[in-house]
């Protein structure tokens, strides 16, 4: 992962170090050496995250981040306080002023990168949204900032193992504040409850007297339900050798005993937020996909689907040497239902006419609805003799039972169909689809419900 990382730091010592760890590992640095300073390069440069001393002359880190947060252009930058050691109260007062981590000096190059990392990755996510909201691409009707508002602040549900009653009853205390805790006692019991629960956040003591936790990281990790979910370890101050192990695992970010509540809460919203995020875009991704290839109505590839895949089947049938088949469907006096029994009933026998046909083909055979009342079927290794075959059979499903629509009516549809086949090296999408149109012009003059192939 590379990024691009604002140190902030009065002391050149201090930055010349920061710059030299993170150089090495492949971020991309930026420095400024006050308050002011970092606000103009913040504005001007649009780092993926900052790490801010608190400790400056004139401007503190605090004030720093302040303005920063409540700029629309630079809210969205994590924001990481570098606190003197053992300054809870720094910590408190950096989380009041906005910002989403802290890492304590001297700087432990575990903890930079881990905690770089996290926020980098949680910033991927939220970049990815911001877009897809600043251009309103498929994300419906949510609007602007509202939306990361809203994910950011709803609580969350916890599933935590750790064998040190106090340390379980201070962190579980701390986290019921904001969210919903539950206790795993065993591994296998943290196991069984992870599958089920859909939980958002995993935390493990890789400390446990009688189990390995970091076994269980990894089995949390291999899990289908599991496998996103962020998951923190809890470790022993100096524990180098397991931490980095857990890392390397994919624990996603880690809290040292005696684990301080702040951070607690800290660390947990901010991979909250993640997932949060990532459900989210996912889900309308996936939302997005469907309403841009199907038909609302009918469940059926749209037109658009059908055009943008039909060339590549084209392709493939051309390359392979096999034939490819293409019906297009028209409703018989479709106008007539709708005239007599209502739009409502005409909606409902498209949807019963469109289950017909998709029940009647093969699943590599590709049902779309073209629009109106009519549909196409691209039959790939189909040559036009089976086509007809096809779509006599189909005709067939159509006409000889009735459609039943609301109202008790039973509706007598009867349907005419067009086909074509690919003739070859040359032939395109719109020829086929024209020449199978030209044969549904015949099946329609010639008295409908009928099935017309194109002139041999
Ligand atoms: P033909 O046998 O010549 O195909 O006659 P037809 O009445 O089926 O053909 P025409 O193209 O004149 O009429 C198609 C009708 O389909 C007109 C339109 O109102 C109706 N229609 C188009 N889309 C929808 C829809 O989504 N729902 C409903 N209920 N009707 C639709
Ligand atoms: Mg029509
Ligand atoms: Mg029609």
């Amino acid at each position: 992962m590379t990024a691009r990382v604002l140190i902030v730091d009065d002391v050149p010592a201090n930055l010349k170090l920061l710059d030299a760890k993170l150089t090495a590992e492949y971020f991309g640095v930026l420095k400024a050496s006050s308050g002011p300073e970092a606000i103009d390069v913040a504005t001007k440069e649009m780092p993926d995250i900052i790490l801010l001393d608190v400790m400056m002359p004139g401007m503190d880190g605090f004030e720093v981040c302040r303005r920063l947060k409540a700029a629309p252009e630079t809210e969205h930058i994590p924001i990481v306080m570098v606190t003197a050691l053992d300054q809870a109260k720094d910590r408190v007062q950096g989380l009041e002023a906005g910002a989403d981590d802290f890492l304590t000096k001297p700087v432990n190059d575990l903890a930079l990168f881990a905690r770089v990392k996290s926020l980098v990755r949680l910033k991927m996510v939220t970049d990815e949204l911001r877009m897809r909201e600043a251009t309103g691409q498929r994300i419906g009707a949510l609007v602007g900032g509202s939306t990361e508002r809203m994910l950011m602040t709803e609580p969350g549900r916890v599933l935590i193992i750790d064998d040190r009653p106090t340390s379980l009853k201070r962190m579980s205390e701390a986290l019921a504040i904001e969210h919903t805790v539950a206790v795993a006692e065993t591994p296998d019991e943290m196991m069984q409850l992870a599958a089920i629960g859909d939980y958002d956040l995993l935390i493990v003591s890789l400390t446990l007297a009688e189990h390995d936790g970091l076994r269980l990281c990894s089995q949390l990790r291999s899990l289908e339900a599991t496998r996103q979910t962020p998951l923190l370890a809890i470790v022993e101050e100096g524990d180098t050798p397991r931490l980095v192990r857990a890392l390397d695992m994919g624990v996603n970010d880690y809290l040292v005993r005696p684990v301080d509540r702040n951070e607690l809460v800290a660390r947990c919203r901010t991979q909250l937020r993640r997932k949060r995020f990532q459900d989210y875009l996912r889900e309308k991704f996936q939302q997005g996909l469907e309403l841009a290839i199907t038909d609302s109505l009918t469940g059926l590839y749209n037109r658009r689907y059908m055009e943008s895949h039909l060339g590549a089947m084209l392709d493939d049938g051309l390359a392979s040497n096999k034939p490819v088949s293409l019906l297009i469907f028209d409703i018989d006096f479709f106008k007539l239902v709708n005239d007599t029994y209502g739009h409502g009933a005409g909606d409902a026998v498209l949807k019963e006419f469109a289950q017909r046909i998709s029940q009647n083909v093969r699943g590599v055979d590709l049902a779309c609805r073209m629009g109106g009342e009519e549909f196409v079927v691209v039959m790939p290794d189909t040559d036009l003799a089976y086509a007809v075959m096809v779509a006599e059979r189909l005709r067939t499903r159509i006409g000889e039972t009735s459609f039943k629509v609301d109202g008790g009516h039973e509706l007598n549809v009867t349907v005419s169909i067009g086909l074509a086949v690919v003739k070859g090296p040359g032939d395109t999408a719109e020829k086929l689809i024209e020449r199978a149109d030209a044969a549904l012009y015949r099946a329609k003059r010639d008295g409908r419900n009928r099935v017309e192939a194109e002139a041999a």
